[in-house]
């Protein structure tokens, strides 16, 4: 990974550029900062370029047989540490997972510890690094360097790791091994055994700045520059925060459809539609059926206080709003009650695990009732 393909940070780049060039490279750098920000990925790019065989000013390379292995994470000097789940059969140790861990990276660094447990097929699962992985770092660090002046090891999350682990690594970075370089990327700072902290040298990782972000954005999500700037606003210069921002209202837009379909359907009793509509809502997963009548729950109460201006605030999108100019004067304080009532009586049989056919179907010939009185 080259530094160019990293969302802004430039002072940071530079900053560990000039350590490279004025030979101040530190045995031990801990990146930290909030998740989105693009830490891995800047230890990934600052580990190639050290490596790199014909460094332009600014950048690897990304052509030499270093940077082409660095490019595809086979490089033999570069190691990687990172939490991993217990699995039985299976050593508890990153290079068990190592081709899931170049997948995701490769794939989009940007990504959270969530993300990696999901990718492990463990969401619920506790992720950590664990004793045996003590032994493999001693092991690489002893193996003497293949191809580059640099052995590198890239700790990501080492806030995970269990305490005896982290102690056998303390001894290591007490004493540290000729021509290696520690870089543990780190989300929570605090969490990791003081006594390391104050081996490493700390390089704070700050938000992306705001312009950066915004082009990302842009050429990522192909979104227009108006609603990029909202995002960038509440997304703390992390592109996790941003994406997540973007796939709330993804999934508003979504629902807000889905609910306008289903009221005018109703409205002008289409029962053919109506059996079409809840055979194809049917056919999503339980979780944005679930989503999908909370929301209706919530809006139809929206929709009612925009109706009798109940109150001078309303929690409506613009697009909402566009809505229940004309549907508010059908909620009414005589079926309000009613219509909460049946998505919500909808949304407990799906979570039971209720035939969603004939749930939703339910659900469209009670509204047409309930609208039509
Ligand atoms: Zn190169």
């Amino acid at each position: 990974m080259k530094f160019e393909k990293i969302i802004g940070q430039n002072e940071i780049k530079e900053k560990l550029r000039q350590s490279f060039y004025t030979n101040r490279l530190s045995h031990s750098y801990l990146f930290y900062g909030i998740p989105g920000t693009g830490k891995l990925s800047l230890a990934i790019a600052f580990a190639q370029f050290i490596s790199c065989e014909n460094k332009k000013e600014n950048d690897s390379c990304g052509e030499c047989p270093s940077c082409k292995k660095y490019e595809k994470l086979i490089h033999p000097d570069l190691h990687f540490v990172f939490p991993v789940i217990s699995s039985s059969g299976k050593k508890s140790i990153s290079d068990t997972y190592i081709s899931q861990w170049r997948e995701i990276v490769l794939d989009d660094p940007y990504f959270s510890f969530r993300e990696w447990m999901i990718k492990l097929g463990s969401e619920n699962k506790q992720g950590g690094i664990f004793s045996d992985e003590s032994s493999e770092i001693l092991r690489k660090l002893n193996l003497k360097t293949f191809e580059s002046d640099f052995k590198i090891m890239i700790i990501w999350l080492p806030e995970k790791m269990n305490i005896s682990c982290a102690n056998k690594l303390l001894k290591i970075l007490e004493e540290p091994p000729q021509n290696t370089v520690f870089i543990l990327v780190s989300d929570s700072r605090e969490d990791i055994l003081a006594t390391i902290r104050s081996r490493t040298q700390p390089v704070k990782i700050l938000g992306i700045d705001d312009k950066s972000l915004k082009q990302a954005l842009i050429e990522k999500y192909n979104i227009d520059v108006e609603r990029a700037e909202d995002i960038v606003k509440i997304s703390n210069g992390s592109l996790l925060e941003a994406e997540e921002q973007i796939s709330i209202s993804e999934e508003t837009k979504y629902n807000l459809s889905q609910f306008i379909k289903l009221m005018r359907l109703c409205y002008a009793r289409k029962v053919d539609e109506a059996l079409k509509w809840a055979e194809d809502i049917s056919k999503t997963g339980r979780e944005m059926q679930k989503s999908f009548l909370h929301y209706c729950s919530v809006l139809a109460r929206e929709n009612f206080v925009y109706n009798y201006q109940l109150s001078p605030i309303n929690y409506m999108t613009r697009e909402e709003e566009e809505f229940a100019i004309k549907f508010s004067k059908f909620v009414t304080e005589k079926n309000v009650a009613l219509l909460s009532e049946i998505f919500n009586l909808a949304h407990f049989h799906i979570e039971r695990n209720g035939n969603a056919k004939i749930i939703f179907t339910d659900t469209a010939f009670n509204i047409m009732k309930v609208l039509k009185n």
